[in-house]
């Protein structure tokens, strides 16, 4: 149950994903997630009826100001500022899909997860080329972290997706499923591995995907992924000037900003206008204008800049880096809502992904 805060949706949104929340009870709704790909440190939140991830263990969190009491009886937190009783929250339950395995014993949470409300996700390679050195390695990432904690295996076989897309549809009402992959040393940087996932998550059940890779070597690839049953395709830059690209993730800066424009270019007419997005990490360095000259870029080409705040994951290099601030937040994401708007570009048009799950930003509650 979702009861209305008394700060404007957008307002507390970006408030909590800048700043983290503070738990009475850390047992609250579904598990977070700790390390991996994607929100990691993260606990989703309802917020005014929209299901957003909000950092929970990172050490900003920890000295939040945001509160959750304990849920009441019909699920419901009050949230406080400093003491001070701001709006009610809820929490997702615990996805029913979690209590299954597979016959040889794998829990079905170490297959995939739920993320926000309604979306499977799954990261199908968890091993990363970039991830091996310390020279190379995207300072943000968590990828190894969850695996050497054994909360998730490293490669999830077809069989394995398909069982588990098939249970998270039919026990919990997932409705789209993301696929990424940490990259393999194949040129084709992990598309193929997408295909033959997608290809039997499709056979078992009607589930709309996202894949997400880097730019492989050949554009054919993206006619092979729609082919295989990826509906859209993110291709992440996570930053966007190239001074900040290198600092920040010297291993996938090797493929050129040039690379993402020619693959965004030949992906749209594949995928669709509005079905291929990137992820842009707000608060690693870019300024305002730099993210903004990108998304405006970006959203000529059909392309949705799906842009987030950055957390500092812990136990990644940038865990002390700090988060961008909610008025940095607040100005970027209603400029960039504003641009989506006049291109009549929106979130919900997404077939599937992280601009439709919209959790991880409030940018789709600025295109409204
Ligand atoms: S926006 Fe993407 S990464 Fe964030 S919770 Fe949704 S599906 Fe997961």
């Amino acid at each position: 149950m979702t009861m209305p805060s008394s700060l404007p949706a957008s307002r507390l949104i970006t408030e909590l994903q800048s700043f983290g929340i503070r738990l009475a009870d850390p047992r609250v709704g579904a598990p977070s997630r700790r390390g991996g790909a994607g929100p990691s440190d993260h606990k989703a939140v309802t917020v005014d009826g929209r299901t957003v991830m909000v950092p929970v263990h990172t050490a900003g969190a920890f000295a939040s100001p945001y509160m959750a009491d304990a849920p009441d009886a019909e699920g419901a937190s009050i949230v406080r500022r400093d003491g001070v009783a701001l709006g009610r929250v809820s929490f997702p339950r615990v996805p029913r899909f979690y209590a299954l395995q597979t016959m040889d014993g794998v829990p079905y949470s170490k297959i995939a997860v739920l993320h926000g409300a309604d979306v499977l996700a799954t990261t199908v390679l968890q091993t990363c080329i970039r991830y091996q050195s310390r020279t190379k390695t995207c300072q943000f990432c968590s990828i190894g972290q969850s695996l050497a904690a054994g909360r998730t295996i490293a490669r999830k076989t077809p069989e394995q997706l398909a069982e588990v897309a098939r249970a998270a549809v039919l026990l919990d009402g997932v409705r789209h499923m993301v696929m990424t992959t940490g990259t393999p040393s194949t040129p084709d940087r992990g598309a193929a591995i997408l295909c033959e996932s997608a290809k039997a998550v499709k056979a078992a059940v009607d589930l709309p995907i996202q894949g997400q890779c880097e730019p492989p070597d050949s554009d054919a690839w993206f006619t092979r992924l729609y082919e295989a049953g990826i509906d859209t395709l993110g291709m992440h830059l996570e930053a966007v000037t190239p001074e900040v690209r290198a600092r920040v993730m010297p291993g996938k800066a090797s493929v050129p900003l040039e690379r993402y424009f020619s693959a965004f270019e030949a992906a749209v007419p594949v995928f669709g206008r509005g079905q291929v997005s990137t992820y842009i990490l707000a608060g690693l360095g870019d300024s305002r204008e730099a993210i903004l000259e990108m998304a405006e870029r970006l959203i000529v080409l059909g392309v949705y800049p799906f842009v987030v705040p950055f957390v500092p994951v812990s136990g990644t290099p940038l865990e002390d880096h700090p988060a961008p601030s909610p008025a940095f937040m607040h100005d970027l994401l209603s400029a960039i809502g504003g641009m989506l708007k006049r291109a009549g570009m929106r979130a919900s048009d997404s077939k599937a992904g992280c601009g439709k799950c919209g959790a991880c930003s409030a940018l789709s509650s600025f295109e409204e």
